[in-house]
């Protein structure tokens, strides 16, 4: 097959990573016989710095004519006294919005190799843990009406939760057809005893599961899911909730498979378009020294394949490669501890491609 790759490097270590990435795609693509036709544009403080904008227009046109978007990451401290409309962060907001991906998906893995890693107790990391949050992304309190005014106490701000029916049911239907592919285990989180919006919301998921017979469905409250997420991690598979729910509770589930170094996402919309990139930031502390861990990258790469290709044995290939240069016990600086053998950036990349 032939794929068209909008790829995006940004800031700091996203270069370093993102050439990483594209090793991979290139190893596949010669093990599996696909072509990929690479293009490279610029997003964040890199295109501050060429073109006075953080997200220009050619970058989301070519976004909408790509098979798919890979992004490294963006931000520094060079841009931060720039107002936040201008700032390099401004263009992931405004490319979701572009490209219309509602659904984030991260997934909460715990390899095997790093169990060490993982901050809960022994007898509860050794059940193992895999689980995907997917979090609305263009909706609810973040995007809804929000303002100042003058109340009977001195000044007030509010900011507002809505979602709309159909905002509810595609994101639910994200959720039961991703839980097909995994353990067809839904969890949806919300606050359904207090906020109207969770209401609706909880029953819109209730309708959407009448299409997923075959998918168990259970509720949580917020507070009780992110207390359960501790406790009882390997009893989720698929997490569904809200945008402002899902950014909390996905930091919550990634904190506790280890490295930020290690943790891919997808943004996906109604198409097969969607945009693959690593959960860190662009780590200027360790930029363009072969330090950064590129595995979240990687693994963003392999859940491209996943979702946006539907190409499963690919990306099976590009997560076992990962597992098995884990279980060689090589390590990035971040994952590093006694008895492995540290690599730098270059070097892993290098490692997951002989694996494949
Ligand atoms: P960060 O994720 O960049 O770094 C946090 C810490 O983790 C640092 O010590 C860094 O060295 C380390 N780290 C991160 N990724 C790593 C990797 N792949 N390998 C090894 N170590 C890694 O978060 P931050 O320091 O809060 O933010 C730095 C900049 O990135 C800021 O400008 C921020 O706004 C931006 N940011 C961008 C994104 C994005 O592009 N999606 C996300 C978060 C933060």
């Amino acid at each position: 097959m032939e794929f068209r790759i909008a790829l995006l490097p940004g800031d700091g270590i996203g270069p370093d990573v993102l050439e990483q990435a594209v090793k991979v795609l290139k190893a596949i693509g010669n093990r599996y016989n696909h072509s990929f036709q690479f293009t490279e544009y610029l997003v964040g403080g890199v295109a501050i710095d060429q073109v006075g904008q953080p997200l220009p227009p050619e970058t989301i046109d070519g976004c909408l004519t790509s098979d798919s978007v890979i992004l490294g990451a963006v931000g520094g401290p060079k841009w931060d006294d720039l107002p936040g409309d201008q700032r390099p962060e401004a263009a992931l907001l405004g490319l979701r919005g572009k490209l219309g991906l509602y659904a984030n998906l991260r997934p909460a893995v715990l390899h095997n190799a790093l169990r060490d890693a993982c901050p809960l107790r022994p007898d509860i990391a050794s059940k193992g843990i895999d689980i995907m949050v997917v979090r609305e992304l263009t909706g609810g309190m973040y995007f809804g009406d929000r303002g100042r005014r003058q109340g009977p106490m001195g000044q007030e701000a509010w900011d507002t939760e809505c979602y709309s029916v159909e905002e509810v049911e595609r994101i639910a239907r994200t959720a039961f057809e991703i839980a097909m592919k995994r353990k067809k285990k839904v969890t949806n989180v919300d606050k359904a005893n207090v906020l109207e919006s969770s209401r609706l919301w909880r029953s819109i998921v209730l309708e959407v599961a009448k299409d997923y017979p075959e998918v168990e469905l259970d509720h949580l409250y917020v507070d009780n899911a992110s207390m359960q997420l501790i406790r009882i991690p390997h009893e989720f598979d698929v997490l569904v909730t809200t945008n402002m729910f899902g950014d909390i509770l996905s930091d919550e589930a990634s904190m506790i498979t280890g490295s930020i170094g290690m943790l891919p996402s997808a943004s996906l919309g109604k198409g097969k378009l969607g945009m693959y990139e690593p959960i860190h930031g662009s780590a200027p502390d360790i930029a363009g020294q072969d330090k950064a861990n590129p595995i979240a990258t990687i693994l963003s790469v392999a859940m491209m394949f996943r979702y946006s290709f539907d190409l499963e044995e690919e990306a099976t290939a590009i997560e076992n490669a990962v597992t098995k240069v884990l279980e060689a016990r090589y390590r990035t600086g971040d994952i590093m501890s006694e008895g492995m053998t540290l690599v730098g950036t270059k070097k892993m990349g290098d490692l997951i491609v002989e694996a494949l």
